[in-house]
């Protein structure tokens, strides 16, 4: 089946183009050229991706991407952001508001479609469905659920995956680079301050103790541990 992929950007001509890229690599595309269009078509479609222009009128691009994230329906969601020029658009601030990655224009299709391939695969429920515990931590790869005790944790995507990374690798400390390798997966050109990004937001979202678990070894990386 293919993936859903709903495109938001404001010039006709643009989403005219990525639609026409997605379509002939295989994926079903919908369109919007503003928020309130966006989250309409994402409560009624079941949409695997969105493609989410950075540069919408107001500040509409990390509107939608903050909407998207705050909502339980949409929480995991993959967003990439698209960005007109790399100086004007603040990485970290980009990803804070909710993307799981961002490409900057111009890009070849090529590199698009290869971001959407990783970002879905990474998306993607893993191949080792093995209910996985540490501490008060318990990960259920099938239903894609964690909880702390008693307490249901909502995670991105990525943090998700980070955290089943880790809890499969107890103990043992990653480089930035092996983090990149292991979880975003090696066709990916991410820079190694995206790991701190999201082991920020898994931190936070784990709150309290088991957020603990999650340590940095300085000049090293990070490792789980008690
Ligand atoms: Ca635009």
């Amino acid at each position: 089946m293919a993936a859903k992929i709903l495109i938001v950007e404001d010039e006709i001509a643009v989403r005219e183009m990525l639609t026409f890229a997605l379509k002939n690599n295989g994926f079903e595309t919908f369109e919007a050229g503003n928020s309130e269009e966006a989250l309409n078509i994402v409560s009624k479609n079941n949409i695997n991706l969105v493609l989410l222009d950075w540069m919408l009128p107001g500040k509409a691009g990390v509107d939608i991407a903050i909407s998207l994230r705050s909502s339980i329906n949409t929480k995991e969601l993959p967003i990439i952001m698209l960005t007109a020029k790399s100086e004007e658009f603040d990485k970290i601030m980009g990803l804070e508001s909710g993307a799981d990655d961002y490409i900057t224009k111009p890009f070849s299709t090529k590199e698009l479609i290869a971001r959407i391939k990783a970002l879905l695969r990474r998306s993607a429920p893993q191949a080792n469905m093995e209910v996985v515990t540490f501490g008060s931590i318990n990960l259920n790869p099938m239903t894609h659920k964690v909880k702390d005790g008693d307490k249901n944790i909502i995670l991105g995507p990525t943090e998700f995956n980070l955290l089943h990374f880790f809890m499969t690798h107890p103990e043992r400390v990653y480089s930035r680079t092996q983090l990149l390798d292991f979880v975003w997966g090696a066709n990916v050109y991410v820079e190694e301050r995206t790991v701190d990004v999201h082991i920020l937001r898994l931190r936070k979202s784990l709150e309290s103790e088991a957020s603990k678990y999650i340590q940095t070894v300085r000049g090293a990386g990070y490792r789980l541990s008690k």
